[in-house]
Formats: structure tokens, C-alpha cells, sequence
């Protein structure tokens, strides 16, 4: 296994929903260039799990394990969002990075037949949790001088995605906040910005990129012609929150294998 660059050595970076998928993908990229990690999931047996499997990347590469660190942490639940931050900083003596991955869609179908609680649900999970998680965050961020925040949003933020138009509204909520948030936090030296993945294979898109037919009509907008892989979503991620996008804040960089976006 090949020792990345470094460009993230002796930053603390706490990554939400990291127990798979995207943010084990970036949890382990940010690792390897040299970050200490907290991962995070609302179940303890995938926090386990994941552990386990990011110590064997560790050790493979004479990383120490005590690099890392997990816990339960339900974004929803605001007890579990302030553990999170809690126990980071009296792990590891501060924070520099916080990647806000976590994200839900109960709903499938129609937008129009999204009732009051799915969508409540979608706003509260992806928008309300990843803005209280930054005011739980900031005063660690600001303490470290150059923090920098993540949010993942989805080419869903700017294309009518068929069926999760409610998870859509909530990923281009996540486009305005992360402006608003650049815009105001800059004086205190944090950087905000977003990555915005096309399709990816995960669990969470399982329903897509397993289905024959909705795997032809993607085909039909993806230049790259295959989806993505959670892999090819650390480099960016890592780009963001390192030294490298030093003069970046309010940017959304889309990792969509060319699908056309605007808004
Ligand atoms: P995934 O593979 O299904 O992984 C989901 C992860 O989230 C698991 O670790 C899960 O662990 C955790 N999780 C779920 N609900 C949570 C909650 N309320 N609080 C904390 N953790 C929670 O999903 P993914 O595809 O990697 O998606 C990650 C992010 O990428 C999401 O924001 C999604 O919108 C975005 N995205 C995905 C795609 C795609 O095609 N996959 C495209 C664009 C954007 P537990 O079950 O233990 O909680």
C-alpha cells in the first residue's frame, strides 16, 4: 500500500457517518496522509468494524493506531454531536478538520408526497445536524488557527435526481451554507467548503447503481461512462482540507466523472 504525501500530518480530523462508504473512504485517505482520525457511526458494531480495518491500513504503513480514534455519534442526536467534539479534543488536544458526510433519504418517489416528517427528517439529518455540528466545532477551530470545514453534498444539489427530490433540496441547502459560512467564518482563519459527489457506489446508492435499467440512463449523462468508486472521493476531500486549497473557502468541487451541473 502506497504512504501518501503527508499533506495532512499533525492535523485532528473528525469525520461524521465514516463507518462506510464516503467517509470511511476519506477517513482512510486522511489517515494516510498523516491526519489523526475520528470516525463515527450511529452503531457501535460499525464503528468497531471500521476500526478495525483502518488499524490494518495503519499498520501497513508504520502509521501509529493510536492515530485513531471511534465512537457512536448519531448526527441527529445533539448529545451524541457534542461527545464527538468532546471526546476529540481530549483525545487528541484539539481539532483542525471537520468533514460533515452524514446524510439520510427515507423518502422515495414523488416530492409532492414527501410528508411533514421525511422531510423534517431529511432537513434535520443533513442540513440542521452539519450546521450545529460547525457551532459545536468552531471554538476548536478557531483555537487552531487554520480549521477547516467540509460538507458532502451530492450532484443531486444541482440536477432534479428522480424520486429523492427531497434529499436533493436538502444537498443544495448545503451549497448556501457552506457560502454563509465561508463568508463569516474566514476572519477566524477557518476555510468552508463542499464536495459534491456524482454517483458512487456505496450502500446509499445501491438502488441505482444496481439496477440494470437505472444504470443505463445514468450512462447516458456520466462522460466517464462507470460510477465512481468511495476511493476517488479522498483526493478531493483531502485537497480541501489541506494547505493545498489554502486560498479556497466557499467552493463546491464536483466529483461527478463529468456530469453537466448548473444550477
Ligand atoms: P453509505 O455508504 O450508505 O454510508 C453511510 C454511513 O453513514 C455509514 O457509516 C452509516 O453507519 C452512517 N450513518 C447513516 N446515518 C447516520 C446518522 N444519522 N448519523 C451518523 N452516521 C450515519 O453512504 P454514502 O454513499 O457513503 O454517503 C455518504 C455521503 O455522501 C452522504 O452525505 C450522501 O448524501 C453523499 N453522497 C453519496 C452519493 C453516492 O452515490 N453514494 C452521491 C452523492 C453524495 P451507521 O449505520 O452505523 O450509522
Amino acid at each position: 500500500m502506497a504512504l501518501s504525501g503527508g499533506r495532512l500530518l499533525g492535523k485532528v480530523s473528525v469525520i461524521t457517518a465514516s463507518t462506510d462508504g464516503i467517509g470511511f473512504a476519506i477517513a482512510k485517505r486522511f489517515l494516510k496522509e498523516g491526519s489523526k482520525v475520528v470516525i463515527s457511526s450511529r452503531k457501535q458494531q460499525n464503528v468497531d468494524s471500521a476500526l478495525e480495518k483502518l488499524v490494518k491500513v495503519a499498520d501497513e504503513l508504520n502509521i501509529p493506531p493510536t492515530n485513531l480514534h471511534g465512537l457512536v455519534c448519531h448526527v441527529g442526536k445533539s448529545e451524541d454531536r457534542v461527545i464527538l467534539v468532546d471526546e476529540t479534543v481530549k483525545k487528541f488536544g484539539g481539532l483542525n478538520i471537520l468533514v460533515s458526510n452524514a446524510a439520510v433519504s427515507p423518502a422515495f418517489g414523488n416530492i409532492y408526497d414527501v410528508d411533514e416528517k421525511a422531510f423534517d427528517k431529511i432537513m434535520d439529518t443533513n442540513v440542521q445536524a452539519s450546521f450545529l455540528l460547525c457551532k459545536e466545532a468552531l471554538p476548536h477551530l478557531r483555537k487552531a488557527g487554520n480549521g477547516s470545514i467540509l460538507f458532502v453534498s451530492s450532484i443531486g444539489a444541482y440536477l432534479p435526481l428522480p424520486g429523492v427530490g427531497a434529499y436533493c433540496v436538502s444537498k443544495t441547502a448545503l451549497l448556501g451554507l457552506t457560502k454563509n459560512l465561508a463568508t463569516e467564518f474566514a476572519r477566524f482563519g477557518i476555510r468552508v467548503n463542499c464536495l459534491a459527489p456524482g454517483i458512487i457506489k456505496t450502500k446509499f446508492s445501491e438502488p441505482l447503481t444496481g439496477n440494470e435499467a437505472a444504470t443505463e440512463l445514468y450512462m447516458k449523462v456520466i462522460p466517464m461512462q462507470r460510477f465512481g468508486d468511495p476511493d476517488e472521493m479522498g483526493g478531493p476531500a483531502v485537497f480541501l482540507c489541506s494547505d493545498d486549497a489554502s486560498y479556497v473557502t466557499g467552493e463546491t468541487l464536483m466529483a461527478t466523472g463529468g456530469i453537466n451541473s448548473r444550477l
